[in-house]
């Protein structure tokens, strides 16, 4: 029996690995010990995720939130050291580039324990982004790096990886597997207003019909865009202009944009509204005409929607959308984000590449979870 002790603590973690965890409990010969760092911790931000996505509840829970990068890490390093040696798996696997997954990695790896790190290989070049600090290093501490494009095959090629005993495998990208898995249960959100809910099975407005883009969908809260006053004044400008001249903004708002737009005093004219669940971002992708945002699981999920993107950022880890002419980068620059809004809303994209490996991720990574070489 392969032990394998999976490391996660935040949203898109949670929702990455609810398809491996699927697919590890359905194989023989491997069993997953399941661990919380408590990164997020709001009922709306890890609960609703554990519940909808039939998460196993995890077998450690810690409580490690809050305070400055170092300290958060820190704290997770110690106690996940801690639980590696009381456990003794086989193997660590973490997920994406947040503190949980250096963390969770580090740990490991100083203990000799092989880590596998799902969404290897992934880059913006801008190490000023704490999440590209963070999966620089745990690559470069991971024997397993699951790619989930050829792209960040390409990115760990240029940095020598070839020449390192380990193994580089494209699987595809588990998001796309979450998103064809759960759509059947995606559901309109509550506090959604009742004028933007779709004729059928709501019998709201008589003069929408089904299918027709009726808002944009939008997110925000890279740390880039946050706590940059200036930055974050531009985009919610943006956002209110588009919101009274496009088409209604529907924003479901993390809760680290809403203590900085507080901190600014900026006022959002949009419809924000509190973050949704898994089930409910799905809906808000299948009806939405535009997908707005700075979330790099959100660009990918406009696509499998079919749905295209405006990326309020500068770079993107997921360049072969912009290179498909599909997602169109505009930083925070509120006449630029206008403008590509107004372009691109209610147009449909197709994914004629399969990009992203058409669902199959996780079924490929648990079979080379089962390869002990
Ligand atoms: N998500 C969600 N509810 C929300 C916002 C996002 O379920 O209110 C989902 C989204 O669909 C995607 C994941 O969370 O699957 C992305 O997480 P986030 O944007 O926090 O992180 P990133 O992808 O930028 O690392």
């Amino acid at each position: 029996m392969i032990r394998i002790l999976t490391v996660i603590g935040a949203r898109p973690q949670f929702i990455k690995a609810s398809v491996v965890s699927r697919a590890i409990q359905a194989a023989d010969g491997i069993e997953e010990i399941l661990l919380h760092t408590g990164q997020h911790f709001d009922a709306n931000m890890s609960a609703v995720f554990f519940d909808q996505l039939g998460i196993p509840q995890p077998d450690v829970q810690l409580d490690i939130h809050g305070g400055s990068h170092g300290v958060m890490t820190g704290r997770m390093l110690a106690e996940i050291e801690a639980v590696i040696l009381r456990e003794k798996p086989d193997r660590v696997m973490v997920y994406g580039d947040t503190n949980s997954t250096l963390a969770g990695a580090l740990a490991a790896a100083k203990l000799h324990v092989p880590v596998a790190h799902v969404e290897a290989g992934l880059r913006s070049f801008n190490m000023h982004m704490p999440e590209e600090v963070n999966r620089i290093l745990t690559d470069q501490i991971s024997d397993r790096l699951f790619c989930p494009t050829d792209t960040a095959v390409r990115n760990l090629e240029a940095e020598g990886f070839r020449n390192k005993p380990v193994q580089i495998l494209q699987v595809g990208d588990v998001m796309q597997d979450a998103a064809m898995f759960f759509v059947r249960h995606a559901v309109a959100p509550h506090e959604l207003p009742s004028e933007l809910l779709t004729t059928e099975g709501h019998g709201s407005s008589p003069t929408k019909r089904e299918g027709d883009p009726s808002f944009v969908l939008a997110t925000l809260h890279r740390a880039e865009n946050t706590d940059d006053s200036e930055r974050l004044t531009a985009i919610v400008n943006a956002l209110n202009a588009i919101h009274r001249a496009l088409a209604p903004v529907v924003l479901p708002l993390h809760p680290r944009t809403r203590a900085a737009i507080e901190r600014t005093g900026l006022i959002l004219q949009t419809h924000t509204i509190n973050p949704v669940g898994y089930f409910e971002m799905l809906w808000l992708l299948q009806h939405c005409g535009l997908v707005l945002t700075d979330s790099g699981g959100l660009q990918k999920e406009a696509f499998f929607f079919g749905k295209p993107c405006v990326t309020l950022r500068d770079q993107t880890e997921w360049v072969e959308l912009v290179e498909a002419g599909v997602n169109e980068l505009v930083g925070a620059d509120q006449a630029r984000i206008e403008q590509a809004a107004a372009s691109h809303f209610g147009h449909t994209v197709q994914d004629h590449a399969e990009l992203y490996g058409g669902g199959k991720a996780a079924e490929r990574i648990v079979t080379h979870l089962l390869q002990r070489e």
